[in-house]
């Protein structure tokens, strides 16, 4: 069999995160508003009106292109994209097109394996969204589509790699990566369940070795990374089944189907568009000065990468911890507040709540970083209490679940639900004796060397007094009763 590989460019469409729209003063986050509640003349395409380039919008936009390490134009051309839709009152949507306004970025990322990659970001331009058509409302089909403007005119990116990834699991690492930098960056939320980072990509294959490229098809309608990996697999197969087969593929467009696991032909190239682009008569070029620039510049919050190589060394974590981390800026805002509670020195224990009970139940759960009931100071300090010794691992569990109900401190649950770990020796000691009658045989085994069977005794005392004796404690004193 013959060695292929996938060659894949991703497009990315990445909503700014500003209170108003691109070219008018709509409030942007329109998502679930009334229909048609947040629109003007200007985002609905009225005549004689003319369009106002948001500074904010820019900013961010120049934030992102600094973040990814783009050149930066010294003069951006903004671009009418003609189409007849009716999502697009105008039926011109404002885009850039010859001279976008950043080029010839990188972002680099870290894969499974440990190793790192880098992929070429080819451009970045900014543009308008369109509205949204209703085909249905809630469960019921309509017999005619309604259309909703709310979204129209909303500030958009859109970044598009060089066709340097190289697999499924590398383009979903694209993504996870490309996140958070824009989310560290303070770009956007890029909530993909709100429409605020959408992604389109392009796939082709060819024999391991070939330095040309195959043809490629582009899908759409990748509603989160999960399709993106799952719809690019499908993609690399039915590709590789038709070479092999002996069929020529043609470039076209495909539409991923999740619930049917495959992609379809929407239309091919000879079907595509043809947009007649030309300069926006009413919209000047843009222009940043280089002292705007710098000052957009030095105001960049720490990213993503420059973050975690800090807590490493700040806290003395592995650099596993601090990618998960790091994989959210809300989640390592989170971090470094509830270390500011637990001390430096119990970061590791805090580290291992966070990734192992905290992110379990937002993930079991769907809530937002934001919308955890635990306040950051106060799963701090359950940390702390756990390397105090007030607190075995396990109990430290219970209480977790206990705060997430409750919402409420540590010390005042551990206190009222009496949960604190028996460090007192004599009470140990008396559960010890007990353990050991009860597992006579076990004990003749661990005087014998099997140091194994002392997991039975421990067990035993655990039970009795009901997880809450000191586990080192327990170890050492069943050791000294059997005399070893
Ligand atoms: P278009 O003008 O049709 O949008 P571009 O040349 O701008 O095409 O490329 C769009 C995206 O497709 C980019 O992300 C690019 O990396 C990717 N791409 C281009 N050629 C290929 C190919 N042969 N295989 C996979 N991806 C490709
Ligand atoms: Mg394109
Ligand atoms: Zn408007």
């Amino acid at each position: 069999m013959k060695q292929y590989e996938m060659v894949v460019g991703l497009e990315v469409h990445v909503q700014l995160g500003t209170k108003t729209k691109l070219f008018c003063s709509c409030p942007t986050g329109a998502f679930g508003a009334v229909a048609n509640t947040h629109v003007c003349p200007v985002c609905t395409g009225q005549p004689g009106v003319l369009p106002v380039l948001n500074r904010a919008a820019v900013e961010l936009a120049f934030r992102a292109a600094l973040s990814l390490e783009c050149e930066l134009a010294e003069v951006s051309i903004f671009a009418r994209k003609n189409y007849f839709y009716p999502d697009l009152p105008k039926a011109y949507q404002i885009s850039q097109y010859e001279q976008p306004f950043a080029t010839r970025g990188r972002l680099e990322f870290a894969l499974k394996d440990g190793s790192s990659k880098s992929v070429g970001i080819h451009r970045i331009h900014m543009e308008e969204d369109a509205g949204k058509l209703l085909h249905a409302i809630g469960s019921e089909e309509l017999d005619h589509s309604l259309v909703d403007f709310n979204r129209g005119g909303t500030p958009l990116i859109e970044i598009v790699s060089e066709p340097e990834i190289r697999g499924s699991e590398e383009a979903y690492a694209y993504l996870n990566a490309l996140k958070a930098v824009l989310q560290f960056a303070g770009v956007s939320r890029c909530d993909m369940e709100k429409g605020e980072m959408r992604c389109d990509a392009n796939i082709s294959v060819r024999e391991k070795g070939e330095t040309r490229f195959g043809v490629r098809s582009e899908i759409k309608n990748l509603n989160s990374f999960k399709n993106v990996r799952d719809a690019l697999e499908f993609e690399f197969r039915r590709q590789v089944e038709a070479v092999e087969a002996g069929q020529r593929l043609i470039q076209e467009t495909r539409l991923w189907d999740a619930a049917r696991q495959a992609t379809f032909s929407m239309r091919s190239k000879e079907e595509a568009h043809d947009y007649r682009y030309f300069p926006d008569p009413d919209l000047l070029p843009l222009a940043a000065e280089a002292e705007w620039i710098s000052r957009v510049k030095s105001g960049l919050p720490e990213g993503p990468v420059a973050r975690r190589s800090r807590l490493i060394k700040d806290f003395r974590l592995s650099s596993y911890d601090c990618e998960v981390l790091t994989s959210d800026r809300a989640l390592a805002d989170y971090f470094e507040a509830a270390a500011a509670s637990s001390g430096a020195e119990s970061a590791k224990t805090l580290a291992n709540l966070m990734t192992t009970e905290l992110l379990g139940r937002i993930n079991a759960e769907r809530v937002e970083i934001a919308d955890v009931p635990i306040a950051a100071p106060h799963l701090g300090r359950l940390a702390a209490l756990v390397d105090k010794g007030v607190l075995s691992s396990k109990l430290a569990k219970d209480v977790f679940a206990k705060m997430w109900e409750t919402r409420r401190a540590a010390e005042d649950l551990v206190a009222e639900l009496g949960l604190s770990q028996v460090s007192d020796e004599g009470q140990v000691k008396l559960w010890v004796e007990e353990a050991i009658k009860a597992n006579a045989r076990a004990a003749e085994d661990v005087k014998a060397g099997k140091d194994r069977a002392i997991g039975a005794i421990v067990g035993a005392v655990m039970k009795l007094s009901k997880g809450k004796a000191n586990p080192a404690l327990v170890n050492r004193l069943i050791k000294e009763a059997l005399g070893c």
